[in-house]
């Protein structure tokens, strides 16, 4: 078995195992860096060796084993269905929320970012940026109030990445969201990562004291700015600014996951966003990737993936080994997926059930929740530009 074969039945959990890419530094934008920096002489070195014939090896080391019986979606049911598969990892965008109502402050139509207008944005993702939301943080509490009472209940995307994990399959879920619906979907924290942080905990950006959820939420709804009450620092909720590092779970987390992902199942995401759109490289070679998105994303150049650019993307055409495409509707697509592998009814049930319970329990508590409840906070909206 080469070091980057598919895992059998028996050797999955330890992390200390041979079947791993190579490492991943701390640092996973340090990596990132260091790969585009290594393309100008060694990627192109070994491509133009590899076209000219010179390394036999170099066709062995980068070419994929194919673990899929055929690449489309039911190849992709087969393989999730086999023992070898057991590791799945899933990565999520704001597709997946769609269907709940969260509005995107950017859109035309819910008006909020023109209701921003007087407070002299000087463009809308300013609100987001960490230098502005300290000479002025009001915008944002403004746009924060205006989202939170909302009612949005999990989407049946979300109940699908839950069954993932009931069904012992999910090794890891990465959303870009910062809505908390995967909690409220019942998705344990452990196997949660927020990349762009949470709005469950908040900080000072100060002295870094803790603040709970209730305390900013106090402030927000009597039209306060939260200030810290030890020093005179604002506190921020810990959603990822512009300006600002990812969370310390995403980088740790992503160093010990990737390299055991047999299965990686993208959703709702246009794959625009890094370091975040940079992860599906981060899988072994022959790791099936399952894209469900409403079109075609993180497709990358032949001539990059060639090159060995960040593992070159997706690969979405009739060459590909690996990479399958559901285009449409993420929920229609996360139940597709569960129908053909025979959870359809479950799924279904789950959602069912569930938003009967969020419907008779309430959706915004009076005394607003513990971490295990449910907070319908905002939408996806922080960028990461390398
Ligand atoms: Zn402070």
């Amino acid at each position: 078995m080469s070091a980057n074969s598919p895992p059998g039945k028996s050797d999955g959990g330890d992390p200390q195992d041979n079947r791993s890419l190579p490492s991943v530094p701390p640092n996973a934008m340090e990596n990132l860096g260091a790969r585009i920096r290594d393309l100008d002489v060694d990627s192109i070195r070994r491509y133009l060796a590899q076209k000219l014939g010179f390394y036999d090896q170099i066709e062995s080391s980068t070419s994929s084993e194919k673990v899929l019986d055929e690449v489309s979606l039911e190849g992709i049911v087969n393989w999730i269905k086999s023992e070898r598969c057991k590791n799945i990892i899933t990565l999520a965008g704001a597709g997946i929320s769609t269907s709940a109502g969260i509005p995107d402050f950017r859109s035309p139509e819910t008006g909020l970012y023109h209701n921003l207008q007087k407070y002299d944005l000087p463009e809308p993702q300013a609100i987001f940026e960490i230098n502005f939301f300290r000479q002025n943080p009001k915008p944002f509490f403004m746009l924060a109030k205006e989202l939170y009472p909302g009612s949005f209940k999990p989407t049946p995307s979300h109940y699908f990445i839950r069954l993932l994990h009931e069904k012992g399959l999910l090794l890891r879920h990465y959303t870009q969201n910062i809505d908390t619906l995967e909690r409220c979907a019942g998705i344990p924290e452990e196997k949660l990562v927020e990349a762009h942080g949470t709005f469950y905990t908040s900080h000072c950006l100060d002295c870094r004291k803790e603040y709970p959820l209730e305390f900013v939420k106090e402030h927000i709804f009597t039209d306060q700015i939260p200030i810290c009450t030890v020093c005179p620092g604002i506190v921020k909720p810990d959603i990822v600014f512009f300006g600002e590092s990812l969370p310390e779970r995403f980088q740790r987390c992503l160093q010990e996951d990737f390299q055991h992902c047999d299965m990686l199942i993208i959703m709702g995401s246009s794959l625009e966003v890094q370091p975040f759109a940079s992860l599906i490289d981060m899988v072994p070679d022959w790791c099936p990737r399952l894209l469900i998105n409403r079109e075609k994303a993180g497709v990358r150049s032949p001539l990059l993936r060639l090159w060995g650019v960040m593992g070159g993307g997706l690969q979405l055409d009739d060459d590909s080994v690996r990479d399958v495409a559901r285009l449409g509707d993420c929920d229609d697509g996360a139940q597709d997926l569960a129908d053909r592998l025979g959870w359809g009814d479950e799924l279904r049930a789950l959602v069912a059930s569930e938003h009967e319970r969020l419907d008779r329990e309430g959706r915004v508590p009076a005394a607003f929740p513990s971490r295990s409840g449910c907070t319908p906070v905002s939408t996806t909206l922080t960028e990461h530009k390398l």
